[in-house]
């Protein structure tokens, strides 16, 4: 007999299992029975090959109860496991994966997130104080005994089995005064547990069970009687009624398959029939996961035939912009042995995938209008998938998309949605009202956003660098067009309004034109407003090209640098104008550094850079 050690961190974990105080010992037969059902698939499958195996009804997995000596024991007649299998797969961890995560999230419970990553073997340690395994691998001839106590490491010999297959034998430990072990040799407690976590296991779980019936021959007496039973309906979660389902039963259904530990957001269950027939079970997580903004995320749908795996992220099933929904879809119309490349063309494929589609925008918009905390909840999450999906393919998905996007608005100091600011435009508003910058509350400061605040329109505060471009994308909404209040042809003043102010820039046009000179390339114009209110000035930019895509064209790490077309304006209510026509009447050489200094104001006010501190800098110290 080989004795050996765990590789150190199995062992790590091993002792994280068994020292955990976990609420639910019980899911430690969920993991083994997931275990023997995957076996036997794989057998399964290989018979499909004609590599040997049963029929598909001879497969089962067994549980036995030995009350006396302390013994529960589940076997099953999959595919086995070589001298090497046992050591490779009960030796070490190899998703060590779920050890990293557990140190970034030490305040998480334990196990919880150990029983969700599937090193599901590894609990049968939270109940039993010795484990054996014996397997023989289909194909083989020997049999081996993998034996062990917990973290002291294992042992492996030779033993003799009969049949190709898999039996583990806990020897269940004994009660304590906090613990009640000894229920997990209860045929009750057994059935119950099979049925709560296990029951669409499609392979039948079957155990011996007793009962009592009357005596044959006899009025009173009762004589107990064993008898094999099936423990679990072998009916798949989805294919049931949505009727016969609780809301744990799919919150576990989804932490248990989908490996996340908080509960999904929205659960999407339906069923279809018709030009194709299909179930599907869709979840809506309530957080991104930790590498869903990155290449290394794969979008995809579980894909069944009749209840058959057949492929475990099917990508054609999702939308990019919904790349964030799990579940999976089981259709009879597809054919069990389809390859991945015929599959992409497969008609039946493509209407799910356009159902499934329409069904989750459904899904979605219920949620926005029945349950808008749980909605912001999910935007906050995901609504930047749905932002790029408003921009990606020239705007291709904006039916399935405008509605469900939603940005900060300057009046409800939340996120609200297009619909919602349309259908509360002010009386002869023509256009919805949009700015651009890092936050909220800075945009909330922008001179520009004091003064449409001002005539009474509502802005929506654009604060990732994908909305502006979306919006560009997006055109217009219900027939009113984007504006940008930091571009140009705000056109908020009344006739009487415009007539003054154009008459003040023409009395003023030498000043004015002086000062463009002296800032040089930066502007096209400086021009005297009346729409700003407090502020001296501000920054307007002309043309496509506004100064937030300016800033992130710019931060793109490529060489193709562009730059807004912008205009100085100067509030020509603000004693600053009044000083500047004064200093231009009386000393006309200092326009210069004054027209100077009132740029960079306008830049730093804007969140743009100043080209030249020091120089900003001196003119400062110069003229004080
Ligand atoms: P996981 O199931 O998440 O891979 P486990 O620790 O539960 O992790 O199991 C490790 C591996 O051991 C499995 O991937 C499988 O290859 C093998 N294994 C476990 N139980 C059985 C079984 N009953 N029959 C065949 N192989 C098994």
């Amino acid at each position: 007999m080989e004795k050996k050690q765990f590789k150190a961190e199995s062992k790590k974990l091993l002792d994280m299992m068994i020292n955990s105080i976990y609420t639910h010992k019980e899911i430690f037969l969920r993991e083994l029975i997931s275990n023997a059902s995957d076996a036997i698939d794989k057998q399964y499958y290989h018979s499909l090959q004609g590599q040997g195996g049963l029929a598909r009804e001879e497969y089962k997995i067994r549980m036995d109860i030995d009350k006396e000596n302390r013994i529960l024991r589940i076997s099953d007649n999959g595919c086995g496991m070589s001298k090497e299998e046992l050591e490779d797969n009960l030796g070490t961890i190899a998703k060590s994966g779920s050890l990293d995560f557990k140190s970034e999230n030490e305040k998480k419970d334990d196990v919880e997130i150990i029983g969700q990553f599937g090193v599901g073997f590894y609990s049968a340690f939270m109940v039993s104080d010795n484990v054996t395994v014996e397997s023989r691998k289909h194909g083989e001839e020997t049999a081996y005994r993998w034996t062990s106590t917990g973290a002291e490491g294992y042992s492996i010999e030779e033993c003799s089995k009969e049949s190709a297959g898999t039996v583990i034998t806990l020897h269940i430990k004994e009660d304590t005064d906090e613990e009640n072990y000894s229920e997990f040799l209860e045929e009750y407690k057994i059935s119950s547990i099979v049925r709560k976590y296990s029951d669409y296991i499609r392979y039948p779980i079957v155990m011996d069970m007793t009962s009592s019936r009357l005596k044959e021959g006899t009025e009173d007496e009762y004589e107990e009687y064993t008898e094999e039973k099936q423990l679990n309906s072998m009916v798949p979660l989805w294919r049931k009624n949505k009727n016969e389902i609780t809301r744990e039963e799919y919150d576990s259904f989804y932490s248990e398959k989908f490996f996340d530990w908080e509960k999904p957001l929205h659960i999407i269950h339906s069923k279809t029939e018709g030009q194709v027939t299909y179930d599907a079970l869709m979840y809506i997580p309530a957080h991104a996961p930790f590498d869903y903004y990155s290449k290394d995320y794969v979008k995809g749908l579980q894909l069944y035939s009749n209840g058959v795996l057949i492929m475990d992220k099917c990508e054609d099933l999702l939308p990019d912009y919904f790349s964030f929904v799990k579940g999976l879809a089981d259709s009879a119309d597809l054919s069990l042995n389809i390859s991945r490349e015929v599959l992409q063309h497969d008609y039946v494929l493509k209407a799910i995938a356009k159902n499934l589609e329409k069904k989750i925008k459904a899904e979605l918009k219920k949620l926005l209008n029945n349950n808008r905390e749980d909605y912001e909840k999910f935007f906050k999450a995901f609504g930047l998938q749905l932002k790029y999906g408003l921009y990606s393919d020239y705007g291709m998905h904006k039916d399935v998309l405008q509605d469900l996007v939603m940005f900060h608005s300057s009046k409800e100091n939340k996120l609200v949605t297009l619909e919602e600011y349309v259908s509360r435009m002010a009386e002869g508003q023509e256009t919805i009202y949009y700015a651009c910058g890092e936050t909220a509350d800075k945009i909330d400061m922008l001179p520009q956003t004091e003064a449409v605040k001002d005539k009474g329109f509502e802005i929506l505060y654009l604060t990732d660098d994908v909305d502006e471009f979306a919006l560009k994308m997006l055109r217009e909404y219900e027939g009113k067009s984007f504006t940008n209040i930091c571009n140009d042809k705000l056109d908020l003043d009344t006739d009487e309004e415009k007539e003054a102010i154009s008459k003040e820039n023409e009395e003023a046009k030498d000043l004015l034109d002086s000062m463009k000179e002296a800032i040089g390339e930066g502007v096209s114009a400086v021009r005297f407003t009346n729409s700003l209110k407090n502020h001296p000035v501000c920054l307007t930019s002309e043309g496509e090209i506004s100064l937030e895509m300016e800033k992130v064209f710019n931060a793109m790490p490529n060489d193709n640098k562009v730059k807004a077309q912008t205009v100085l304006d100067i509030n020509v209510n603000h004693p600053v104008a009044a000083r500047l026509k004064e200093i231009y009447a009386n000393e006309p050489e200092k326009v210069e550094k004054y027209a100077k200094i009132l740029y960079a104001q306008a830049r730093l006010i804007g969140g743009l850079t100043v080209d030249n501190p020091t120089e900003l800098s001196n003119l400062i110290c110069d003229l004080m």
